[in-house]
């Protein structure tokens, strides 16, 4: 069982990164209002992620490592319409499989915390009174220490932090009223506050992308058919530096849609004439029955229903914004 768990492993936790990633939804499922993040060497050595959400009471901290168990569906039925991030259960016992973890958690009305140490699928592991302020933290050390065959395809401690760094930003771009601070080696690197007013989140898209981006891009905020699309589109005057500022959230979720980028491209080009694939920040709104999140774990695709419906309108909509700017 224990090595069907580092197998399994191998789908969830690839490097820091995706430990980072598993842990941020788990504190965003969990309803915290503010997340921190402590690496150390990348990650490679310490990944701690302190959150104060909803907690998990001393009976929980077992359920929450073993293999499929997941609070978040009670049914095949519930997977139809799923909202949080998680709901596979299978993020916590894989990270323990390939990691020291201690999982350390007190609900909002409990007065006494407790702690549990992962130890693999075949023994329910130990539970210990523990100090901790209401919410959870999660501390993973050691990632792959005792799978050499995975660790030798770890890079440099500054490669694998700038690939966690990726991660927090993404997230932290996709929830603006949560805070956020992310500590490497000691030094905080980020620090962000709640940001609720426009002028706010703008801020944060300044500390997380640059101003560069701010001041190149168009801001669109369009409605049609129970849609609604926000968000970021960089004019031709934004030289990028970051190959990597595309992202499109449905509804909080970032996502990975060849629909989705098609749109995108196909209106820059209509507008603009211009063939770049364009840097952008993209935010759309649905009913979340009309779209299917539950695809493969590690990748971000979705399957919309009306997925013409849904070109059309990021289409239109960013056509339009693009138009107004005086393209
Ligand atoms: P999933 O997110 O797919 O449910 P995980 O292995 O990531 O599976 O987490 C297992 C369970 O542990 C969750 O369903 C949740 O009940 C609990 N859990 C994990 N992290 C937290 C947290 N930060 N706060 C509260 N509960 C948590
Ligand atoms: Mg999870």
């Amino acid at each position: 069982p224990q090595l069907i768990s580092q197998i399994a492993a191998g789908e969830v936790v690839e490097r820091p990164a995706s430990v980072v990633k598993e842990l941020l939804e788990n504190s965003l499922d969990a309803g915290a209002g503010h997340i921190r993040v402590d690496l150390e060497c990348g990650g490679l050595r310490l990944i701690r992620i302190r959150d104060d959400g909803r907690g998990m009471g001393r009976e929980e901290l077992p359920l929450a490592l073993a293999r499929h168990a997941t609070s978040k569906i009670a049914s095949l039925d519930e997977l139809e319409r799923v909202a949080s991030l998680g709901f596979r259960g299978e993020a916590l016992p894989s990270i323990a499989s390939v990691s020291d973890l201690i999982l350390t958690s007190r609900p909002h009305d409990a007065d006494e915390a407790f702690s549990a140490v992962g130890v693999g699928d075949d023994d329910p592991p130990p539970v210990r009174p523990a100090s901790h302020p209401p919410g959870t933290t999660v501390e993973v050390r050691d990632l792959f220490a005792r799978v050499p065959a995975r660790r030798k395809f770890l890079r440099t401690e500054a490669t694998e932090f700038r690939h966690a760094h990726q991660v927090v930003r993404r997230i932290a771009a996709s929830r603006f009223d949560v805070a956020f601070t992310l500590r490497h080696n000691g030094k905080t690197v980020l620090e962000l506050a709640p940001a609720t007013a426009a002028a706010e989140r703008e801020d944060r898209v300044a500390r997380l992308f640059g101003q560069d981006f701010l001041a190149h891009a168009v801001a669109l905020s369009e409605t049609a058919a129970g849609m609604q699309l926000t968000g970021w589109i960089a004019t031709p005057g934004f030289s990028r530096s970051r190959a990597d500022l595309q992202y499109s959230y449905v509804n909080q979720r970032l996502i990975q849609d060849r629909l989705f980028n098609h749109a995108v491209r196909a209106s820059y080009q209509d507008v603009l004439h211009n063939q770049r694939f364009p840097a952008y920040l993209l935010y759309l709104s649905m009913d979340p029955a009309g779209v299917d999140v539950n695809a493969h774990p590690a990748k971000a695709e979705v399957r919309f229903r009306a997925s013409r419906q849904v070109h059309d309108f990021v289409h239109q909509s960013l056509k339009q914004a693009l138009r107004a700017q005086g393209g």
